[in-house]
């Protein structure tokens, strides 16, 4: 075990190398987490991760899995509970966008089952076995509460016919956190569904033209990119339980994307 992290409270972040997933490793490292930042290929972003975590004293870990294997979401759990001894919080933040980002009339069922397996199967079945060693670790007094985040986005519920089987799998991580919210209340475990909106990241690069244009013509009221660092200002102040009350919430992180005028 982590030496260096003794005592300390424990998030896995999926997808944890870049973008979202790494403001939000950076985050939860500064709120006294020992952090496990899980990566699919990007070793050296992982590592430089967690190089920063620990420079800046905090406690981290890399560890390669893909969320989409049964065998590597348990290996990422066992990883996580030999580093750190504990495990707090779950941040389901990996996902990828629709391949090819093709109309769907012409969508392909290789980009679905991608898409499916990384943001809607991983997210479930890890948040199954990590929901049912946090009832363990809770009742064994090693964890005083349980928190389970799920990064879904403003495709849940606004349409882009181009990427149709990523808005599903976003809008069915709705429903998967009402559920999971439902069952392990009385566990001592808090679900939510944290919403962004376009933030800058490797996965908005390719459309950042179309993007700066709808920014520009105040397409949502807080006329900027969002930043990986709003998003994980939301999971921070959940983990540090400002939302004591609460579960199974959605948190829009969108500029106000959602609100309709006339
Ligand atoms: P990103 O920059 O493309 O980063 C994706 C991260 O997910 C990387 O760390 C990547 O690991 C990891 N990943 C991908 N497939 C994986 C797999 N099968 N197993 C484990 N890790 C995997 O994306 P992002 O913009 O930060 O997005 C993060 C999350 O926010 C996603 O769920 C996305 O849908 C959601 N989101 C993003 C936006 C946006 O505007 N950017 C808006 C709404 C919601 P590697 O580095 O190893 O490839």
């Amino acid at each position: 075990m982590n030496a260096s992290a003794k005592g300390m409270p424990c998030a896995l972040v999926t997808g944890g190398s870049r973008g979202i997933g790494a403001a939000v490793c950076r985050r939860l490292a500064k709120l006294g987490f020992a952090v496990v930042v899980n990566y699919a290929r990007s070793v050296d972003a992982a590592e430089s991760v967690v190089a920063e975590i620990r420079a800046e004293g905090g406690a981290a870990a890399p560890v390669q899995g893909d969320v989409g294997s049964k065998e590597d979401r348990q290996r990422l759990l066992a990883f996580a509970l030999r580093e750190f001894g504990r495990l707090d919080v779950l941040v389901n933040n990996a996902g990828i966008t629709s391949v090819g980002r093709r109309d769907i009339l012409e969508a392909t069922e290789e980009s679905w089952d991608a898409v499916f397996d990384t943001n809607l199967k991983g997210p479930f079945f890890l948040s199954q076995i990590v929901a049912k060693e946090m009832i363990r670790l809770i009742q064994a007094g090693i964890v005083r509460e349980g928190h389970i985040i799920n990064i879904s986005s403003i495709s849940a519920f606004a349409v882009s016919t181009n990427r149709g089987d990523y808005c599903i799998s976003k809008s069915a991580i709705g429903m998967m956190t009402k559920l999971f919210a439902q069952r392990l209340a009385d566990e001592h475990i808090f679900v939510h569904e944290v919403c962004p909106g376009v933030i800058e990241s490797d996965m908005t690069a390719p459309v950042k033209e179309k993007y700066d244009r709808l920014i520009a013509d105040g397409y949502w009221p807080i006329r900027r990119w969002g930043s990986p660092e709003d998003v994980a200002s939301a999971v921070g102040a959940i983990v540090s339980g400002a939302f004591s009350f609460s579960t199974g919430n959605c948190f829009l992180v969108d500029g106000g994307f959602h609100i309709r005028t006339l």
